[in-house]
């Protein structure tokens, strides 16, 4: 498998380039049920490590090729944090990216260990997963390599985010039956608020899972983020928003909705019919409702 995957256009991000610091096989300290690739045996550490020069040298070629890229991911078959190079990986990509912003998607399995969060502090964006605040949940969903544990990950997140200014994005995929309860939403909803990351992303299955397990519905989504704090700036990544049926919602019904969590235009376009989104005009235009950015990312909120 090669290094260097892209360049993928979108019209949120550009032109943007994945970087795959696990090309040959998964090598993860969990094992999700969720995941994408198959199951694989659970590693502490990685078995097959590229150099530092030859991710250089993938990435210089496709840079040559491409001098419009917008922006880079680090990701991994697997955990990218893993990687026992990182920290130096990223010298050398901070020394020729010029303007391309760095994101690095890791499941936070590392962030309490010191020389990791080093590492992370060199990208622009650091996209951390955190599907459950429990231990039990955590067992049940993640299944972590043998000592990682729940408490350590919350407190080394807390850590990280006390020093890291730029953008800090966590993203909850939710399951059916494991992390969408009253009880683990609870939890997570009572930790996010101490931790204050930048955004908040919810997704769900939408790819054959590694086990067994189901994905929710985007009106299952969108009533569990209502059971969040409405001052956390949830963004639902869900492939099926189209699915949803659009409704008719008075200005009232638009300001308790809003109220109860704030909405992107997306979630605007799926949910609301025509005329709801004329009143929603006219409620930004009586400056009920404003539009705050959270890390890339446009939120109908109301004025506080
Ligand atoms: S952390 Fe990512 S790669 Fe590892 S098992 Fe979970 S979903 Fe798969």
């Amino acid at each position: 498998m090669p290094i260097i995957f892209g360049p993928v256009n979108s019209r949120r991000f550009g032109k943007s380039l994945g970087i795959d610091l696990s090309p040959s096989k998964k090598q993860c300290n969990f094992d999700c049920l969720y995941c994408e690739l198959k199951p694989a045996k659970t590693m502490g550490a990685y078995e097959d490590v590229v150099s530092v020069d030859e991710v250089m040298e993938a990435l210089n070629g496709v840079l040559a090729q491409h001098q419009d890229i917008d922006a880079l991911t680090v990701t991994a078959n697997g955990e990218p944090t893993l990687y026992p190079y990182l920290s130096e990986l990223m010298d050398k990509i901070n020394r020729v990216k010029g303007d391309i912003k760095t994101l690095i998607l890791s499941n936070a399995s590392t962030i309490n260990n010191p020389d990791i969060q080093e590492a992370l502090m060199k990208f622009d964006t650091v996209k951390l997963s955190l599907d459950c605040a429990t231990p039990r949940c955590l067992k049940r969903l993640d299944r972590a390599n043998k000592g990682i544990d729940v408490e350590s990950i919350k407190e080394g997140m807390l850590s990280f985010r006390e020093k890291f200014l730029n953008s800090l994005i966590i993203e909850i995929l939710m399951v059916s039956g494991i992390n969408d309860t009253k009880e683990e939403i609870e939890a997570l909803n009572s930790y996010l608020l101490k931790l204050k990351p930048t955004r908040i992303d919810i997704g769900t299955i939408d790819r054959p899972p590694a086990y067994p397990v189901e994905g929710l519905s985007y009106e299952e989504i969108l009533e569990r983020s209502t059971w969040f704090d409405a001052t956390l700036p949830i963004y639902i990544a869900h492939r099926q928003k189209v699915l949803a049926k659009a409704s008719s919602y008075s200005k009232d019904d638009i300001l308790e909705t809003i109220k109860k969590r704030p909405l992107t235009p997306e979630d605007i376009e799926v949910l609301f019919d025509t005329q709801s989104k004329e009143r929603l005009k006219i409620l930004v235009k009586e400056e009920e409702i404003k539009v705050e950015t959270y890390s890339d990312y446009d939120f109908f909120v109301r004025y506080s």
